[in-house]
């Protein structure tokens, strides 16, 4: 492959996976193979839209040193497993994206899928976990490659998925998240709303004390928020950005805005969720991470799955976050 048709794939990839939903932010990662040594990969931390040709990273996979502007993603481990292992892997994606982030967390195993559509994502595998960036999660998705998977699921994580080329990668994500969407099992309690003059009274209320507040208010985070129960970091990108739990009050501003004294997102009843943060694209995040863990919360409950991020591995990675986010933005 070109090096330079290589690099505009991956930003145009990683426009497109924006477009769809399938990742947010800066979260998840895009690689192209080069040839038999080497690929390129998206860097670290950087937003997709403003992610140009000349920002990619070049990575040899023998050494895996680099060489770019920015450092590589800090999961290039995972992705150079699945060029090491198949000779057919051409293009690289790795998401955190919603369904199949909660079939990871629980309902793999029961995973109603045709073997039409196995063949069709390459064959489907599930790794153990490891922190994110470490050896020991490379070494567990290389472990699930080796079973000849080109689908797998990164438990407490996301997945990674490879492809021969661009379209044949995309193509999988996308079919993965279709057969993950009609495997989500939420319950049977359909979302219970506040009525919306209240819940706009609720929210100005709360406004009026913390301005930077905004609603949450998708369908799984009203259905959770009815539950009146705390909701426990299941997946890294939680752990990292809203630490190991958030918080279910009562439908009361008040209650709300003391929640919010100590963190960054409450669950409120009827209401969904009400997040914080300074930077508009942080409050967009919280607000796609608040109804994303609320759907895997759903989820796992209705399976009967009890699924929780260990406290040290929780603590860890959010220290980790926030110091690489206090460097971001000094
Ligand atoms: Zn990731």
């Amino acid at each position: 492959m070109e090096e330079k048709i290589a690099r505009e794939l991956i930003c145009d990839t990683g426009r497109e996976l924006l477009k769809t939903g399938l990742v947010a932010r800066t979260w998840g990662n895009v690689s192209c193979r080069l040839d038999k040594s080497s690929f390129l990969i998206t860097p670290s931390g950087l937003d997709y839209l403003k992610t140009m040709p000349e920002d990619i990273v070049y990575v040899d996979l023998s050494t895996m040193e680099w060489e770019g502007k920015h450092k590589p993603s800090s999961e290039k481990g995972v992705h150079a497993a699945a060029y090491e292992l198949f000779d057919d892997a051409g293009f690289v994606i790795h998401t955190h994206q919603n369904c199949a982030s909660a079939i990871g967390l629980a309902g793999f195993d029961s995973m109603d899928i045709t073997s039409a559509e196995r063949e069709a994502l390459g064959g489907v595998a599930k790794a153990e976990y490891g922190l994110p960036g470490m050896k020991k999660l490379k070494n567990a998705v290389k472990s699930a490659m080796q079973t000849g998977a080109h689908t797998v699921f990164m438990v407490n994580h996301g997945v990674v998925v490879c492809g021969s080329d661009k379209k044949q990668a995309m193509e999988r994500v996308q079919l993965l998240e279709d057969i993950c969407r009609r495997n989500l099992h939420l319950g049977n309690a359909a979302p219970k709303r506040l009525s919306e003059k209240k819940a706009t009274e609720l929210i100005s209320a709360v406004r009026q004390e913390i301005p930077t507040a905004e609603l949450s208010g998708g369908d799984a985070a009203v259905m959770w928020s009815g539950k009146r129960k705390t909701l426990h970091a299941q997946l890294d990108d939680m752990a990292q950005m809203l630490g190991s739990h958030v918080p279910c009050v009562r439908a009361s501003a008040k209650k709300a805005v003391k929640a919010l004294s100590a963190r960054d997102a409450v669950f409120v009843q009827g209401v969904g969720a009400i997040v914080k943060a300074d930077d508009p694209d942080d409050r967009e995040a919280l607000k796609l991470l608040t109804e994303k863990s609320a759907l895997c919360a759903l989820h796992t409950e209705a399976m009967g799955a009890k699924v929780k991020l260990g406290a040290v591995d929780t603590a860890l990675m959010r220290f980790v976050y926030k110091k690489k986010y206090s460097k971001r933005k000094g």
